[in-house]
C-alpha cells in the first residue's frame, strides 16, 4: 500500500510539474496565472459595444438599431468578451467539466478589465438563478460562482428559477418570450438598484425577463455584466 501510495504521488506531482504553470491557450510557460501576457492580449476582448446589450458596434456609436427600436429591459450591460476563440472553450471547461481554475481564472481577467476601464458595479451582484434541476445536475451555479469571485457584495436567493430552459425547446419566438416571463419569482422586495451577472449571454431573453421581474418589483436600475457574449 504504501508503495503504491508512493507512486500515485509521484504520479501526481509528474502530472502537476506537466500542466500547471502553463498558459491554457498556448501552453508557453507562465509565472504567475494560467495565460501568458501575449494570449491575454489576443482575446477577444469586447471594448466598443452597445451601452444597452453589449453588441459590439464598429460605428462608434453608443446603441444598436435593435435596442433603438425596441429598448430592452436592461439599462447598461458590459460583456467582456466574444464567445469565441479560446474563451467558449475556458466556459464550457468551467461550467460542463467543473473546471473551477478555469472560471476563476475569467472572473480575474474580468475584474481587473472592469477596474482598468472604471466600471463599477451600480447595484449589488444578483447571479442569473438556475432552475433547481439544473443545478442538482451540475452541482454549481457557475454565475453564483463568477459573482462571488467578482464580488465584493452578492445577493444570494434574492430570485427564483421557476421555468427551466429546456421546457423552452419546440417552442417559437412569441411563445419563449411569454414562458420566460413567468420564470422568475422574487423571494423578497429587491433593490433599487441591481448588478446582473452571468456567464454567457446568447439571445439576451433570460437576462431581459429577469430584469422585468426586477422592474415589476421596483427595481429602477438593472445592468448586467457577463463574461462572453455571443455574436
Ligand atoms: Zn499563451
Ligand atoms: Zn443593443
Amino acid at each position: 500500500m504504501d508503495t503504491q501510495w508512493r507512486q500515485t504521488t509521484r504520479i501526481q506531482h509528474w502530472l502537476h510539474q506537466i500542466f500547471s504553470g502553463r498558459c491554457r491557450f498556448c501552453a508557453a510557460r507562465c509565472q504567475y496565472r494560467e495565460i501568458c501576457p501575449g494570449c491575454l492580449e489576443d482575446l477577444p476582448w469586447i471594448t466598443a459595444a452597445c451601452r444597452h446589450c453589449g453588441m459590439p458596434l464598429a460605428s462608434g456609436a453608443d446603441c444598436c438599431a435593435r435596442c433603438l427600436s425596441q429598448p430592452p429591459a436592461i439599462d447598461r450591460t458590459v460583456a467582456l468578451w466574444a464567445y469565441c476563440d479560446g474563451i467558449d472553450a475556458l466556459i464550457r471547461a468551467f461550467k460542463l467539466n467543473a473546471d473551477l481554475a478555469a472560471g476563476r481564472l475569467l472572473a480575474e481577467l474580468a475584474r481587473e478589465a472592469l477596474a482598468r476601464r472604471g466600471i463599477r458595479c451600480i447595484g449589488p451582484l444578483l447571479p442569473m438563478p438556475l432552475h433547481p434541476k439544473r443545478y442538482r445536475e451540475r452541482g454549481f451555479n457557475q454565475s453564483a460562482m463568477i459573482a462571488h469571485w467578482l464580488g465584493p457584495t452578492v445577493m444570494p436567493g434574492q430570485v427564483q428559477r421557476i421555468v427551466n430552459t429546456p421546457s423552452q425547446r419546440g417552442l417559437d419566438a412569441a411563445a419563449r418570450q411569454t414562458n420566460l416571463q413567468s420564470a422568475f419569482v422574487l423571494n423578497q422586495p429587491p433593490p433599487r438598484a441591481i448588478t446582473l451577472i452571468d456567464d454567457v449571454l446568447t439571445t439576451g431573453a433570460s437576462l431581459h425577463a429577469l430584469a422585468q421581474t426586477l422592474r415589476r418589483g421596483g427595481t429602477q436600475w438593472v445592468e448586467a455584466i457577463v463574461l462572453a457574449r455571443a455574436i
